[in-house]
């Protein structure tokens, strides 16, 4: 795949400056990545300083053609709807959609069965209490008994309190996996589908969108 650069009309990426030639530079990718190549421009071709003919890049690169146009690979890629780099970026967006859910409904569960367990443990520990120091007296007897029948009502109460977080929860950050995990082009939400599947199939679902996530 190749997206030629430069100031004349016949180029996929138009450039507007001075200093860059007609034709200017050609992007490239095949398996081992994204190249630029010089094609004896005027002014020259610059990769983080130096001057090069062609060389490998990566989207943190800094390409300068000519005196000083800075190329925005992302935008040169964007001119053959080659949207493979900010696809790249929904891979995190989809794993920590994933991680969260699952952090929410396990740390959910754990806190929901904890309030309701634990009152049951707490008149066995009055009880114990009055065993030792209480040499049976009718108040801490009252004490505890009042303990074992309102403790696990307050328990149920708070668990299902708790539980109740739980769709709330869910739903925000439900909301926002569906603003951020779309198409970088078209911006269609993409579903609580793997990012590996929509790898696997390469371009946006939407037919008129055009968007490619793998270029190669
Ligand atoms: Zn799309």
């Amino acid at each position: 795949m190749i997206i030629r650069i430069g100031k004349a009309s016949d180029n996929d990426y138009i450039v507007n400056d001075d200093h860059v030639s007609r034709h200017h530079a050609y992007l490239l990718r095949n398996e081992q990545g994204w190249f630029i190549e010089d094609i004896q421009s005027t002014n020259g071709t610059y990769v983080n300083g130096c001057q090069v003919v062609k060389k490998k890049i990566c989207s943190s690169d800094s390409i300068i053609l000519g005196d000083k146009y800075v190329l925005d690979i992302k935008s040169a890629l964007r001119s053959v709807n080659d949207y493979s780099e900010d696809f790249l970026a929904l891979k995190d967006v989809y794993e920590k959609y994933i991680s969260e859910k699952i952090k929410i409904q396990s740390n959910n569960q754990f806190k929901t069965r904890l309030f309701q367990s634990l009152p049951f443990a707490l008149p066995g520990v009055v009880g114990i209490a009055v065993g030792f120091w209480g040499n049976g007296t009718p108040q801490l007897f009252g004490l505890s008994l009042s303990l074992a029948i309102c403790a696990p009502t307050i328990g149920i109460y708070m668990g299902a309190k708790q539980s109740a977080k739980i769709p709330q929860l869910l739903q925000d950050i439900s909301n926002q996996f569906k603003i951020d995990y779309v198409c970088p082009k078209c911006g269609t939400f993409l579903g609580e589908i793997p990012w590996e599947s929509l790898r696997n199939k390469k371009q946006c679902p939407v037919p008129s969108c055009k968007a490619k996530w793998v270029s190669f």
